[in-house]
């Protein structure tokens, strides 16, 4: 007899139901982020995706034999933290960078590096290190002689902390041809000791003798770098990161890393706006899945603050002779703007970096006209940073849909000097989460590691309290700009994966979509604002996975 389709249903819905789970969270204080069911006690995933909420007693039903169990302990748990603004592969590589900025002197300079360099392969160049000879007793600048005992046969060129100088060792100069009868190049000087000699120091443009003997980056080096990224990102509580341009090949090493296997961060990726032809092709050709995907192209506008290259209508406070310039990219602006309409017409999103608030006024501007000329569609284009913004403008990004990307903890750190480069008056549009979100405008933020920390817990402490980093402004800088931690929340976990036309797999957690979470040392929702910053995490999962755990 054959039974009623009906009953085969209920039949199969009864052996889903008891098909265990690979992964459950139980006894934790779920925050969803989703408005039909804001909090839960525990939580179920099979496959690496959710497929229940609820309490303990209805989750621990799914467990099997084998399903992993994430003791919460009564605490926090929020969706997987996405940084929507982040360069891996810098980030990667400083961190496996040689460390010299404390040695105390000489000897201690020799026997770190040797340490460093027993640790590289043969052959590999060795760079960086930061040293600072100004905190040796006496302060005399490092020379080969120190280099060569400790480097074997690996060549060697060290920066000076500045970066306007480097210490060589002999294979480096052997290398790069230079030898007492080198002349000093212009804009340079190659350091000689009383014989003539070369000892190894280089400044400024004697520095590109090296450059060009230097080989590009390895792809095996950026791997290693982004192995060590990844894993970074998993102490912090990072499931997802939205990636940008570091070095040339950084999607070949992040494909390299899915290959093997070895990816426990999402990545979605935006190579540059200037060869989005080539994004676009990439894209069409390579596997898009939930670890690895192109999501769009990345452009800039302007420089930055820091460096007086950010643009502005006025000029700046403590140099009245610039107002900041545009970036490369966008010189001139029609330039730019065929890119964009080529890219957004080949479907590609497109984020434009723009920091002063001429540059912000342009791109919106530039936005607007494109969006007129290539018609209606849902584009979801993004201003990174969208740092110093005039009043005019903030009510701008909501009506013209573009979202702003940006990095609360740059605020506290700018916050140290910003008024004295541009005014009280322009600061109170800097970092205008608060206007922003008033004005209905999508808010996502993210590190832009590695030029500050890959830590949302610091950005989430920066964006509720404002405190600059030098401890100067302990009710906030311009805290009229603070937003609450559920905003700060969002702009890290769905906010941040719409901005990516991610919502449908993550942000928020919901049964079908990724098993992406992180578990908390405290609560942010409910402990003093104060509090915040000293927040761990505990746990990070991602795909029902658990990649970091404290204990
Ligand atoms: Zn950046």
């Amino acid at each position: 007899m054959t039974p009623a389709p009906g009953a085969i249903l209920l039949c199969l819905m009864a052996a889903a139901a008891e098909t265990p789970a690979d992964f459950i969270l139980l006894s934790a204080k779920i925050w969803t982020g989703e408005k039909s069911r804001p909090g839960a006690e525990a939580l179920a995933s099979r496959g690496g995706r959710i497929v229940a909420l609820g309490d303990n007693g209805e989750i621990e039903k799914l467990r099997g034999p084998r399903t992993i169990v994430l003791d919460g302990r009564g605490r926090r748990a929020v969706p997987g933290f996405i940084d929507s603004h982040t360069h891996m592969t810098m980030g990667g590589l400083n961190l496996l960078a040689l460390d010299l900025r404390h040695t105390k002197d000489e000897a201690d300079f020799t026997r770190r590096l040797g340490e460093f360099a027993k640790t590289r392969p043969a052959g590999r160049w060795l760079t960086d290190g930061a040293w600072d000879h100004q905190q040796w007793t006496p302060p005399r600048l490092p020379t080969k002689a120190l280099l060569d005992p400790a480097t074997g046969d690996r060549p060697a060129c060290l920066s000076r902390q500045d970066g306007h100088m480097m210490v060589c060792n002999s294979l480096a100069l052997k290398l790069a041809g230079i030898t007492r009868e080198t002349p000093d190049p212009e804009g340079g000087v190659i350091v000689r000791d009383s014989s003539g000699e070369p000892t190894g120091v280089l400044k400024d443009a004697a520095m590109n003798g090296i450059g060009a003997v230097r080989p590009a980056r390895t792809l095996e080096e950026l791997t290693e770098a982004l192995r060590a990224a990844v894993r970074h990102a998993a102490e912090r509580g990072v499931t997802s990161v939205q990636d940008l341009p570091g070095d040339p090949r950084d999607l070949d090493a992040w494909e390299k890393l899915r290959a093997a296997g070895e990816l426990t961060v999402r990545v979605t990726y935006r190579p540059s706006l200037s060869a989005w032809e080539s994004a676009r092709d990439r894209r069409a050709g390579m596997k898009s899945d939930e670890w690895l995907r192109i999501g769009g192209v990345k452009g800039y506008a302007d420089g930055s603050l820091g460096s007086g290259t950010a643009l502005f209508f006025e000029p700046y406070a403590d140099d009245p002779k610039t107002s900041g310039v545009f970036a490369a990219e966008a010189i001139p602006l029609s330039k730019m703007e065929e890119r964009v309409a080529g890219a957004d017409g080949a479907g590609l999103q497109v984020v434009l970096h723009a920091i002063g608030d001429r540059a912000n006024a342009e791109i919106l501007d530039l936005f607007e006209r494109v969006a007129k000329r290539n018609g209606p569609k849902d584009r979801r284009w993004r201003i990174e940073h969208a740092q110093h913004l005039r009043a005019a403008d903030i009510p701008r990004f909501a009506k013209a849909g573009v979202i702003a990307s940006m990095q609360p903890y740059h605020a506290i750190d700018d916050g140290r000097w910003a008024e004295k480069r541009i005014g009280r008056e322009r600061c109170k549009g800097t970092y205008a989460f608060r206007s922003l979100l008033d004005a209905g405008a999508v808010l996502v933020f993210g590190s832009d590691w590695d030029v500050a920390p890959l830590a949302p817990i610091a950005g989430l402490d920066a964006a509720v309290t404002r405190r600059t980093t030098d401890g100067r402004n302990p009710g906030g800088w311009f805290p009229e700009q603070r937003i609450t931690v559920e905003e700060a929340l969002r702009a890290y976990t769905s906010a941040a994966a719409w901005a990516a036309f991610e919502e449908k797999e993550k942000g928020t957690l919901a049964p079908g979509k990724l098993a992406d979470l992180v578990l908390l040392s405290a609560d942010p929702l409910s402990v003093r604002s104060e509090a915040i910053g000293k927040i761990d995490v505990e746990a990070t999962v991602v795909g029902g996975r658990v990649v970091f755990s404290r204990r």
